[in-house]
């Protein structure tokens, strides 16, 4: 940390009330853990108190249960918390969530996680995808000036499904047939040069899934590097997309290097590899990995604890948006 920032911390300690104080010192202690995700998650009823049903601000406190403030409504007359309609709603163990955020941030393995939140196994799993169901959704609604697009593959695993399509493989394994065929999932990733990434799991390689995913995403003032892939050729010109063509094998157009589609091919690169530590995703919930990736890459310094419970929350981080 900067000297002079430091010295201000200090300078700025007599100040504190005693209440104040003894937060400090719980949060240099590593704090309590349930009370400091409490106060994350009520923090926007805190800030803002209505109604989750009809937006009503006609609200009184009604009781606290699971360790939450409940509220009623005295328009609809229903009762809600802060968690009411996320992801997060009626999952237990509040006192290991933080140490799940941890784990998120980290990106643990299910067995390793397990381990750190001192629940089992299958816990862990249902904790990840309901931490990171919001990540998931939760994509950038635009992209600035230039940016590049390309598929790729991810192979296909049923993985946690009890009825095999097909014969299982032995962990991760690898396909039987060599380059594209149905056991290949088609994945797109968009990035532009902030580093805003959209990403998705394909429905198959026509024109229409890309639109499904991009349409509205992009316009007139972006540039969209692309490969020449029909999907995304065909996406471009239907909707007015200025694009430059790199030529396949290239990764960088021949007469303007600003023109790459580098970055993103990178992206699948790290993506493909940090994947491997999973042994396989299931398909089913690959979408989660994809959103859990494009929040790993932000800086850790921004991707603290208290972010990664907002995002499970599906609170948007404005931080974490623009970075
Ligand atoms: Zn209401």
């Amino acid at each position: 940390m900067d000297k002079d920032i430091f010295q201000n911390i200090i300078a700025l300690i007599d100040d504190l009330s005693e209440k104040q104080r003894d937060l400090v010192r719980k949060a240099l202690d590593g704090g309590d853990d349930l009370e400091r995700l409490i106060s994350i998650i009520e923090n926007p009823l805190a800030t803002k108190r209505e109604c989750f049903y009809c937006k009503s601000e006609n609200v009184k406190k009604w009781g606290v249960s699971h360790g939450l403030q409940r509220f009623r409504c005295f328009d609809c007359g229903k009762t809600f918390n802060a968690l009411t309609g996320s992801p997060l709603a009626r999952l237990r163990k509040k006192n290991r969530w933080m140490e799940m955020a941890l784990a998120l941030r980290e990106g643990l393995s299910v067995r390793k996680t397990s381990t750190q939140c001192e629940v089992s196994v299958s816990t862990a799993f249902r904790w990840r995808h309901r931490f990171l169901k919001a990540a998931a959704a939760d994509k950038p609604v635009k992209l600035d000036g230039i940016a590049e697009a390309d598929e790729t593959y991810i192979l296909e695993s049923f993985k946690g499904q009890r009825k095999l399509p097909r014969p299982a493989r032995k962990r991760g394994g690898k396909a039987k047939k060599r380059g594209l065929s149905r056991e290949q999932i088609p994945v797109l990733i968009v990035r532009d040069r902030n580093g805003v990434v959209i990403d998705a799991v394909l429905r198959d390689q026509s024109k229409d899934s890309i639109k499904s995913v991009l349409s509205g995403k992009l316009c007139k003032d972006n540039i969209l590097c692309i490969d020449g892939g029909k999907a995304l050729w065909g996406f471009v010109n239907e909707e007015n997309i200025p694009f430059k063509l790199i030529p396949p094998g290239k990764h960088v157009h021949e007469k303007n290097p600003i023109f790459h589609i580098q970055n993103v091919n990178g992206y699948h690169q790290r993506l493909k590899s940090w994947l491997a530590r999973f042994h396989g995703v299931s398909t089913k919930y690959l979408a989660n990995y994809l959103g859990w990736r494009r929040i790993y890459e932000k800086p850790k310094a921004i991707l603290t604890q208290t972010a990664w419970i907002q995002v499970a929350m599906g609170i948007p981080n404005q931080q974490l948006m623009r970075t």
